[in-house]
């Protein structure tokens, strides 16, 4: 019996990864005409300073299928990295952000907003990239400050030298880096301190359990103690209660994003939260929504 269940199980798992496979088959063939179809967007998830003011905005892709409906960026983005659909699919999102930076430029309550963009490792590996970037820049006009390529530690790592060089290059017509998913990956401190970045972001898991765990508090402070030693700005990302707000302050954390503040929202939705915030009084700095 102990062997017919086995059987059974293992019928089972190889029905499964069938599944798997011909779903992940589907969803590469799908993929490749969402661009085309216009099922990609961006939506945006505002960084906040100390005083909650809004300093700008993650930019976070969302894939909106028809018959799928809404499939997330951890399902599609390892896919698009596999399957090199990423270098179309990066360049939409670097192009459409920029776009929409060279908009909010115009309007005074948004001109100082910086954009946050996710980088992939083959993206960021293509041998043109930092004139990629660059011509994308000069394309829409866009001032270089307001631009932010999130990096992760797994990606400088591969090929520091090749790293370095490409950041100088685009850090030397003024476009600014941040380590995403700090303290996540092996990132030691002697690269920490040769790659010119200008901001560390603390991985979300750190955040999430800072407020009963002690060690995760530990870590969290050396993370902001060490960026500091190296005259980094530091950024929280995941932040959901007062609680961890207050935490993170406490040790030195000067910026903020997380569904405290708000969830990653379309573009429209974005600018009505920076409107109302705009609105404040100063004697309410507090009070950035509503
Ligand atoms: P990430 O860059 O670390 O982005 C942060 C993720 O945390 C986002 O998930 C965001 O929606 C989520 N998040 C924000 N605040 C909170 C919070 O308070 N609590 C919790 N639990 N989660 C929060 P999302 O949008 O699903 O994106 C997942 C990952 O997909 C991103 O992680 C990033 O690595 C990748 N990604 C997203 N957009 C792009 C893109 O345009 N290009 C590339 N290469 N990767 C992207
Ligand atoms: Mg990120
Ligand atoms: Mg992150
Ligand atoms: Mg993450």
């Amino acid at each position: 019996q102990a062997k017919a269940a086995g059987r059974n199980a293992m019928h089972f798992f190889e029905a499964s990864m069938q599944i798997q496979l011909e779903s992940r088959a589907a969803l590469e063939k799908e993929l490749r005409h969402a661009l085309a179809k216009d099922e990609l967007q961006l939506y945006y998830q505002l960084q906040v300073n100390n005083k909650r003011r809004i300093i700008g905005a993650e930019v976070l892709l969302r894939w909106i299928n028809p018959e799928r409906g809404f499939i997330s960026p951890a399902q599609f983005i390892p896919l698009a990295e596999e399957t090199g659909l990423i270098l179309p699919i990066g360049q939409w999102v670097l192009e459409t952000a920029c776009q929409q930076l060279k908009r909010w430029e115009a309007a005074p309550e948004t001109r100082y907003l910086q954009l946050a963009v996710n980088v992939s490792a083959r993206q960021f590996r293509q041998a043109d990239f930092a004139k990629r970037v660059q011509e994308t820049l000069k394309m829409t006009g866009v001032n270089p400050a307001l631009l932010k390529l999130e990096l992760t530690e797994s990606l400088v790592l591969v090929n520091v030298e090749d790293t370095i060089q490409k950041m100088n290059e685009l850090k030397n017509v003024g476009v600014q880096f941040s380590m995403d998913d700090f303290g996540t990956g092996y990132s030691s401190l002697s690269y920490l301190k040769r790659l010119p970045l200008s901001q560390i972001k603390v991985d979300q898991s750190f955040v999430r359990d800072i407020v009963i765990d002690k060690s995760d508090a530990v870590i969290v402070k050396t993370i902001i103690d060490m960026s500091k030693n190296f005259g980094l700005d530091v950024i929280a990302e995941g932040v959901e209660t007062e609680e961890q707000l207050e935490i993170l302050q406490n040790n030195g954390c000067s910026a903020f994003q997380g569904y405290l503040f708000s969830k990653p929202v379309p573009a429209k939705e974005f600018e009505s939260l920076v409107k109302s915030a705009a609105g404040n009084k100063p004697d309410r700095p507090n009070q950035f929504i509503g």
